[in-house]
């Protein structure tokens, strides 16, 4: 996900020919239909799907169990601020590394191509 090595729209978008192009407003969440699958939507903010939602709500668990002050309130408030606080961490950093997995397998890409069977 750092390197945008990703299935979320909001890189799939960027790789599509398309003469007007797909502006950023312009890529929406399979799940939810918000105008933008990004990253921070994907993995805070997306209301769409069940297994999505649950997977979220064990991450929130999980991070208040191992710093008190990280509620969910507080980490979708600012969430590129609270990446950066898993990230610093050594405990929540693994923990936040197994969460975005998991998350990024709920939104696959297109079956790749390795080219034909003969
Ligand atoms: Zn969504």
């Amino acid at each position: 996900m750092l390197c945008s090595d990703h299935t979320l729209a909001v890189e799939m978008y960027r790789r599509v020919r398309c003469s007007k192009g797909y502006k950023i407003a312009n890529r929406p969440c399979r799940y939810c239909r918000e105008p933008t699958e990004s990253e921070v939507h994907s993995l805070f903010l997306c209301e769409g799907f069940a297994d999505l939602k649950n997977r979220r709500d064990s991450f929130f668990s999980r991070v208040s169990e191992i710093s008190p002050h990280l509620t969910a309130p507080r980490i979708t408030q600012d969430p590129i601020q609270s990446i950066h606080l898993f990230l610093d961490h050594r405990d929540l950093a693994p923990t936040f590394a197994k969460f975005v997995f998991d998350v990024v397998i709920m939104f696959p890409g297109p079956e790749r191509r390795r080219g034909s069977k003969k």
